[in-house]
């Protein structure tokens, strides 16, 4: 594989570089660098998204008739990576990068015309509604009854761990509409106005304090069966098929790249301030590690951005990049806890002069605990080895 790029990928580069330099206020990459959560706040991402949305590059990996770009798979990989470099924050994918696929493969037209263009302009702020009390990795026992009521489904139960459902004003719900099958061939997808009677949404506070999840409660919601993507009993492959970009729909490998370029300016003051710094040479075995680790994760997004080529979706291996990503940054996270020692709890900002960003310094400890759960969100490491034993490796 050739990883040297053309004269033209070169120059694609240079103009992405400039765009980012006179589009990207510094107040967002502020907020992003300060940010300790699993996404920026909605206002500053749904800003950037703005800013994209005019200049046309806010969803590379659409087809442009919806909106997106006719890039090839280096182009969009440059873009993703120039982004991250220059500090701008990751979109929120619930709509644009979760959703969005599934209504293009398996909505009606209407459905298209409707919801594709409000994902794109941020008029509708998406959450996911799979998890409930008891129905986690075993997804497929889940119980939100929705029940057929004339042209409406009625809907009663509750879905939990739901990311930013006090924020958003959508919800794609899988529900039950048939137990007499096996639990996934009863299963359908159903598209729900947050602001429906009968909806509430009650807050779970993590252990690192972020008000990230809920859980949404169903009291005899009224849903128009129009709002059934596909059709009725189906939902379980439409999900298993939106899970896949929830998966793997992105690159990582920068995102990681970057915390590894902050994390180098903490090890050189640690060095600096402190001779007996690991002497053992502990960390600095924990960082090259990383580094081999690192390396590997992007020749594999790359190959994978490659079979993408055609056009089709990530398939299984999206679970190798879940588990790939999730141990490499939380690798990442707990070193970080480690070079800092007892300075990581201090939450005041650094004072000026210090060669680390004092937002980082002060963020790292939020951080490691804000991305345990990264290990279960999306479907636990266990699950995603699960999934390449069977689906990978055909064992
Ligand atoms: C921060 C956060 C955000 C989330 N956001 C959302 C969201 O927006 N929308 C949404 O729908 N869900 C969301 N989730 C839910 C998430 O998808 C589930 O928590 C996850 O799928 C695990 O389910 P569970 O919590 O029921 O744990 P369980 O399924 O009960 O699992 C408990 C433990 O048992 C292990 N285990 C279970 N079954 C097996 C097996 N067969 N083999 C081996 N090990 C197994 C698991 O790996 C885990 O360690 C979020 C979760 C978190 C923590």
């Amino acid at each position: 594989m050739n990883l040297n790029f053309s004269e033209e990928e070169l120059a694609f580069q240079q103009e992405v570089r400039e765009f980012l330099a006179h589009n990207l206020p510094p107040h967002i990459v502020e907020a992003t660098a300060n940010n300790s959560s699993v996404f920026v706040e909605k206002d500053v991402a749904l800003e950037w998204q703005a800013i994209l949305v005019k200049k046309g590059w806010a969803v590379p990996q659409w087809p442009v008739k919806h909106g997106g770009t006719d890039w090839t798979p280096t182009q969009k990989y440059i873009f993703s990576r120039e982004c991250y470099q220059a500090g701008a924050p990751m979109l929120i994918p619930l709509g644009l990068l979760m959703l969005a696929p599934v209504i293009m493969a398996f909505g009606s037209e209407e459905q298209k015309a409707e919801y594709l263009p409000k994902i794109l302009s941020g008029e509708h702020y998406w959450c996911q509604g799979y998890s409930e009390p008891g129905a986690g990795s075993d997804l497929a026992s889940l119980k939100l009854k929705a029940e057929r009521d004339g042209d409406h489904y009625v809907v009663n139960g509750s879905k939990i761990w739901t990311t930013h459902a006090h924020l958003a004003d959508h919800i794609f719900c899988l529900v039950r509409t048939d137990n007499s099958a096996k639990p996934q061939a009863g299963i359908s997808f159903l598209l729900v106005d947050m602001d429906t009677p009968g909806i509430s949404v009650e807050p779970i506070i993590t252990m690192a304090g972020d008000h990230e999840v809920n859980q949404v409660f169903f009291d005899d919601v009224r849903v128009p069966v129009g709002n059934l993507i596909g059709e009725e009993n189906k939902g379980w492959s439409y999900a298993k098929y939106l899970l896949e970009f929830e998966r793997g729909g992105g690159f990582s490998a920068h995102r990681i790249r970057h915390e590894m370029d902050q994390l180098s300016g903490l090890l050189r003051r640690a060095r600096e301030e402190n001779p007996h710094f690991d002497t053992n040479g502990d960390i600095a075995r924990r960082v090259a590690r990383i580094e081999i680790d690192l390396k590997a994760l992007e020749i594999t997004e790359l190959r994978i951005l490659s079979d993408l080529s055609g056009g089709g979706n990530p398939g299984p291996e999206s679970s190798i990049l879940k588990v790939t990503t999730v141990r490499l940054e939380q690798a990442v996270n707990e070193l970080a806890v480690d070079v800092l020692g007892y300075t990581g709890f201090v939450m005041e900002p650094v004072p000026d002069g210090n060669p680390v960003r004092a937002d980082y310094v002060s963020s790292v400890v939020p951080r490691y605990l804000n991305n345990r759960a990264a290990s279960i969100f999306g479907g636990s490491q266990e699950i995603q080895r699960n999934i390449i034993a069977r689906m990978v490796l055909g064992l």
